[in-house]
């Protein structure tokens, strides 16, 4: 067993506190990563409050992980010592049904095994990033550029394949006309993929304050939601929105945006049901879809892709004593647009 420092909460309602543990001996196929950031997603405050009623505690959260590998299995075969390695929501899946096979683990017909809050195969709760190392098969690790920022890259794990993967399922195109519902985490790296695919992007956002930061971040228009009146003359004209809001909210309003055939994709999820009118998705034939991460691949993809086109996530890096406080900022929307707790204050 290798012995871990981590931050753990015990129960919906505790804070984050220093939490020792210690993680499964590594095996033939195992990488051993130390981590050096772990973002921190709006995600790990629905579980650590269990709002979303599937909480298992005690509960070290984290799925945004980047770190340096210290040691590798017998069987390892593509990552070696000293390789900079992430890890994303999830450490391991069937392998062998029909989603597995496609590289859409993340859909894994037994279930994905989730990076925490999850039970692993011996029956021993996982325990994801906010700690000083983490123990995953090599196939579950994903390989990152040196050439990148790193605090910068671990919000890529989460938020960047989140927003990443259904822009290019539905195949957003230039000329296009994407809207981003909320400037946060994920929103924010949907402008900059969007932005980046050519289309004409639209941030939906209920901070007015955030304008000038959206327009940096390759934002054409910027919408405050408080205003309906605006999103009245709207109507109709956008081919895909993505919807990253983590509270409840009206939908209503945003699927009156889309053209014929257009659709919203729900990436968000908010603790309370989401009440949708007929007569917002029965006009112009829309659709109301989702999106969950994506499959390993493809986060492989979105970060190759990020190394060229220097892409990363905007951050505040944070020693991991603020987390408490990162959790009640992240509520308000006050981050600009990930925190990052840097592993070495641990
Ligand atoms: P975040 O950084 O907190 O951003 C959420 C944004 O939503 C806020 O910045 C704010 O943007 C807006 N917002 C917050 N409260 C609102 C309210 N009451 N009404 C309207 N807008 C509000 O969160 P995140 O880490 O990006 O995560 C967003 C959601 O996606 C969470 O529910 C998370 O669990 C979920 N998620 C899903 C997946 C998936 O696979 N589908 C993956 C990761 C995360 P403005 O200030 O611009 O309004
Ligand atoms: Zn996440
Ligand atoms: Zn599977």
């Amino acid at each position: 067993m290798l012995p871990t420092r981590g931050y753990a909460t015990q129960s919906p309602m505790d804070q984050l506190k220093p939490f020792n543990f210690e993680r499964r001996a590594p095996e033939a196929r195992d990488v051993v990563i130390e981590i050096l950031f772990c973002g921190v997603c709006h995600s790990d405050i629905h579980q650590a409050r269990n709002e979303w009623n599937n909480s298992i505690y005690p509960m070290v959260p984290g799925h945004e992980i980047v770190g340096r590998v210290t040691q590798v299995g017998a069987e390892v075969t593509q990552v070696k010592e000293g390789d900079l390695a992430g890890v994303g929501c999830f450490v391991d899946s069937c392998r062998v049904c029909a989603n597995c096979k496609e590289g859409l683990e993340q859909y894994c017909e037994v279930g994905a095994l989730y990076t925490y809050n999850a039970a692993d195969k011996d029956g021993t709760p996982t325990y994801g990033g906010y700690s000083s190392q983490i123990i995953v098969d090599e196939d579950y690790t994903l390989r990152i550029s040196p050439k990148l920022p790193l605090a910068g890259v671990a919000p890529l794990l989460c938020a960047g394949i989140t927003t990443y993967s259904p822009l290019r399922h539905f195949n957003v195109k230039a000329a296009q006309r994407v809207g981003i519902v909320g400037l946060g985490g994920l929103g924010h790296m949907g402008v900059k993929f969007a932005a980046l695919m050519g289309a004409e992007v639209t941030v939906f956002s209920t901070s007015a304050s955030k304008e000038e930061d959206a327009r940096k971040l390759g934002a054409h228009n910027f919408v405050v939601t408080k205003n309906a009146q605006q999103l009245e003359a709207l109507a109709s004209q956008y081919d895909f929105i993505l919807d990253t809001v983590s509270a409840t909210h009206d939908i209503n309003m945003y699927l009156n945006l889309l053209r014929r055939d257009g659709v919203l994709v729900l990436v968000g999820a908010p603790e309370e049901p989401v009440a949708v009118n007929a007569f917002s998705i029965i006009p112009n034939r829309r659709r109301l879809a989702g999106s969950g991460i994506g499959g390993i691949r493809e986060t492989q993809e979105m970060l190759d892709y990020c190394a060229e086109h220097n892409v990363t996530s905007d951050v505040e890096v944070i020693p991991i004593q603020q987390i408490n406080e990162a959790y009640e900022r992240t509520i308000k929307g006050d981050v600009r647009y990930r925190f990052v707790i840097d592993m070495k204050s641990l």
